[in-house]
């Protein structure tokens, strides 16, 4: 999505004076919480594109009843998060506090709260669920009926989607977790306590991008001896890659352009094939690479990239002329390049229109296609005993661990994908970068 695009909804978002801090949907919570009088903390604020600063902020406290104070420890910056990096999404404010992966310590709790108490070491699931919705009793909590306001997501969308922690305004407009102290709305729902003898960082990653990783594999019904092909070698796309190989996919195939991606894939995930698209034509390399595959084509194929990696000069034209806000170069390449009877899973987010959609060959070809933001909640209880057993490990993305006054130079990097980064780690509190292991980085 263009500037211009970006700040023609956010204009139209303040006529409409919606997604507002404050607002309340029945049944959910506060959107603001009460702030500290004296108390202030450091906290990753969107000061504008390309422009992440640690401001000082009054600390968040607990507000409703069924709140959570949490003190992080340690949170992490998404690939979400670069679409607010590069202000491809609408109805940003300045000063919005970020992050929606992170874990810390209970640090008090509201009175309704009974599942975790001052003290714990706790984790929490980027989208925020009052667990009780005909949604949230569904496994739909990412569509939670109750957490977000937006007026604007709900005209874009039909339904409004789910509050999500640090993501702009259009979800919700709830401060984030890049920050010394976060405030967590339905404790009990959006909490899980981490079982002792679980690293920090083994634990991380159940917040969001594992769930993810799990959920493009769900949506894709990835099952033995399937072929499947992900686009974007990033954190989510290595993590599906691992899950995939998991559940017992034959091949995996995961295409990308940044070649340090593709070759730290096949250090970590041995039996990974690689393709770079700068070198070969995404489509027809594929038809290449599985021309002796009964279907000739991937069984499966998954978008792990996201709507702002335009690759066609006649989808970055359009966008910049706002005919679209979204490009479809991987959607189409995708319905191309899989089976006939195919399955077609976006974990890589979009957030509006796309033109030139090739509908013909999707109908044609008898394809399924599903996307989602994810329901981290419903897999808790499927991957925490996966990761405890050493099953998943989803860990091995980490290259960076900064103090949380660095943020801006990991921002930087991991929208460049410059200094071998792969996913930052920020923690609150420290003053010095973590050396990682030789291991950690082969
Ligand atoms: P990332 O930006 O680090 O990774 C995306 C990768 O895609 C990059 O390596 C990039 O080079 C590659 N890419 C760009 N254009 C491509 C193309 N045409 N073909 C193939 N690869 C291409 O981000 P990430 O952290 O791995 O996240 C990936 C996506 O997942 C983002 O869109 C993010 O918003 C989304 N996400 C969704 C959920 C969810 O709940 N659905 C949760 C977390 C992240
Ligand atoms: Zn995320």
């Amino acid at each position: 999505m263009t500037g211009r695009m970006v700040e023609a909804v956010d204009s139209l978002l303040n006529k409409m004076e919606v997604g507002h801090d404050g607002n309340r949907k029945e049944g959910g919570c506060s959107v603001a919480a009460k702030t500290h009088p004296d108390a202030k903390m450091h906290a990753v604020s969107w000061m504008g594109s390309h422009n992440m600063q640690v401001k000082e902020v009054p600390r968040p406290m607990v507000t409703d009843p069924a709140d959570v104070l949490l003190r992080v420890t340690n949170t992490a910056i998404c690939g979400s998060d670069l679409h607010l990096y590069v202000h491809g999404m609408p109805s940003m404010k300045s000063g919005d506090v970020l992050g929606h992966e992170f874990m810390g310590v209970v640090e008090e709790v509201g009175d309704a709260v009974t599942k975790v108490k001052r003290g714990d070491r706790v984790l929490v699931a980027f989208d925020i669920a009052c667990g009780h919705c005909f949604f949230c009793n569904h496994g739909y909590q990412s569509s939670c009926d109750s957490t977000n306001p937006s007026k604007i997501s709900e005209a874009m969308y039909g339904q409004a989607m789910g509050g999500v922690f640090g993501y702009s305004h259009l979800a919700g407009g709830y401060q984030g977790g890049q920050a010394d102290y976060v405030r967590v709305p339905f404790g009990d729902v959006n909490c899980l306590k981490v079982p002792d003898g679980l690293a920090d960082h083994d634990a991380l990653f159940l917040t969001d991008i594992l769930p993810t990783a799990w959920h493009a594999n769900e949506m894709g019904e990835v099952h033995e001896g399937d072929v499947v092909a992900i686009w974007g070698a990033g954190p989510v796309g290595i993590l599906a890659a691992h899950c995939a190989q998991h559940r017992g996919a034959r091949r995996v195939i995961m295409i990308d352009s940044v070649q340090d991606r593709l070759d730290f894939v096949k250090r970590k995930l041995p039996g990974v094939e690689t393709l770079n698209f700068k070198e070969k034509e995404t489509v027809s390399a594929l038809r290449e690479m599985t021309a002796n595959e009964p279907g000739r084509g991937p069984d499966v194929v998954i978008e792990a990239a996201g709507f702002h990696y335009s690759k066609s000069w006649l989808h970055a034209i359009e966008m910049k002329l706002q005919l679209e806000t979204d490009t479809a170069d991987m959607l189409n390449e995708m319905i191309t390049a899989v089976r006939k009877g195919g399955r077609i899973s976006i974990v890589g987010v979009y957030i509006g229109f796309v033109n030139h959609l090739n509908i013909g060959a999707f109908m044609e070809k008898q394809l399924t296609m599903r996307g989602g933001q994810t329901p981290v909640q419903r897999y808790w209880p499927t991957l925490l005993p996966k990761v405890q057993a050493g099953e998943l490990v989803p860990s091995m993305v980490i290259t960076h661990v900064l103090p949380l006054e660095q943020a801006p130079k990991g921002y930087k990097i991991f929208n460049e994908k410059s200094d071998g980064c792969i996913k930052v780690v920020l923690q609150p509190g420290a003053t010095e970068a973590v050396t990682l292991p030789p291991a950690g980085r082969t």
